[in-house]
């Protein structure tokens, strides 16, 4: 495909990578490009980073037609870059728009467009330890019209942000409420999609938590408020009296790729893993009689975050002592390093970029 590129006359200076943090900074280019229905994707152009104009009535500002992803490149010690399962997050996106009606991409396509940024981003991967170049796909109905329809008009674009390390201090375990009041998606919506909306109807579950000084919320199922779903933004996983169990896809869980691959990492090593429903009473029985050994959230930005603390209406169980636990720090170890290249990818998962 043709993808033009129009390069910034005025390169910004490569941040400190002691103090990235997450978002705050972007590299020098952006990708965008157009659709329309029945001419398909068109105008592939990689141009200077910055803003762009939107038209007020535009579909995503009232209706949230918006999806998106989220993945790393990471520099290795011997200073090549690479992606990792970076088809999993083409495919995952195809499968958020097809839930909002927002046009396909090829998967061909997607990757040689995901590929072709990264090369010209590529001096915006840092290289201190645990950094890495946050790469943001995202996708939108951009019609001009406030009728309600599917979306004629759609724009994917790509940004990247050099992020720094998840855990400067050490990986400390988080203190997690359960939340037994909002919802964060039901069956037969958009839970399994990575949207915007989604994230709109957590916000106020998170900051009520974040108000009692936990981190994030442990959210139930939409329709009876009794099996765990997710962590916060991360899919979650309980070793309890030496099962390993995930809450099974059952359509409000967003398929996580760090969830797929700690799932594929235990099983390749022999361990039991459950993937299936865990009700809020099973948990907390095993909190309760010290069968739950370990608790961890999971997602690309962290890895994972291993659970110290749950709050279930008004009662605290601690886990493991709140410190972390040794499946957790495990899957944290091999995912990291096969990331970042320093343990062989005997699963074929990196992708390293020209
Ligand atoms: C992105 C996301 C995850 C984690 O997915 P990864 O592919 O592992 O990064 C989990 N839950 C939600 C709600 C998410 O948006």
């Amino acid at each position: 495909m043709n993808i033009e590129i129009i390069k910034t006359t005025t390169p910004k200076a490569k941040p400190d990578s002691s103090n990235l943090g997450f978002g705050k900074i972007f590299s020098d280019h952006m990708f965008i490009m157009d659709y329309t229905k029945g001419e398909g994707w068109k105008n592939a152009r990689i141009v200077p980073f910055g803003r762009f104009e939107i038209h007020p009535a535009s579909t995503v500002l009232h209706y949230g037609s918006e999806i998106f992803e989220g993945l790393k490149a990471y520099r290795r010690a011997d200073g090549e870059v690479q992606l990792f399962r970076p088809i999993e997050n083409i495919r995952r996106m195809n499968n958020s728009a097809e839930r909002l009606c927002l046009p396909q991409i090829d998967e061909e396509m997607a990757l040689e467009i995901l590929e072709t940024f990264v090369s010209c981003e590529k001096d915006w991967t840092p290289s201190a330890p645990g950094t890495s170049l946050y790469l943001r796909p995202f996708m939108f109905g951009n019609d001009e019209s406030l009728g309600v329809h599917a979306v004629h008009n759609a724009t994917f674009m790509i940004i990247a942000s050099p992020v720094g390390s998840y855990y400067k201090e050490g990986i400390n375990p988080v203190k997690i409420m359960i939340e037994a009041e909002d919802v964060r998606a039901v069956r037969g919506g958009t839970g399994y999609a990575k949207c915007g909306g989604n994230y709109a109807a957590s916000n106020r579950a998170g900051e009520r938590a974040e108000q009692k000084g936990y981190s994030q919320v442990l959210w139930l199922d939409g329709v009876e408020r009794k099996y765990i779903e997710e962590v916060g933004a991360m899919n979650v996983m309980f070793k309890i009296n030496g099962e390993i169990v995930t809450p099974a896809l059952t359509g409000s869980i967003l398929p996580g790729i760090t969830r797929k691959s700690c799932i594929e990492v235990l099983k390749s090593e022999g361990y039991k893993v459950s993937e299936r429903l865990l009700s809020i009473d099973e948990l907390e029985e095993a909190m309760a009689n010290g069968t739950l050994e370990e608790a961890w959230g999971c997602g690309t930005a962290a890895v994972v975050s291993p659970i110290g603390e749950l709050s279930y209406k008004g009662k605290v169980f601690t886990v493991n002592n709140g410190e972390i636990g040794q499946i957790t720090q495990h899957l944290y170890d091999t995912l990291t390093g096969i990331q970042w290249g320093k343990i062989e990818d005997s699963f074929g998962w990196t992708y390293p970029v020209k």
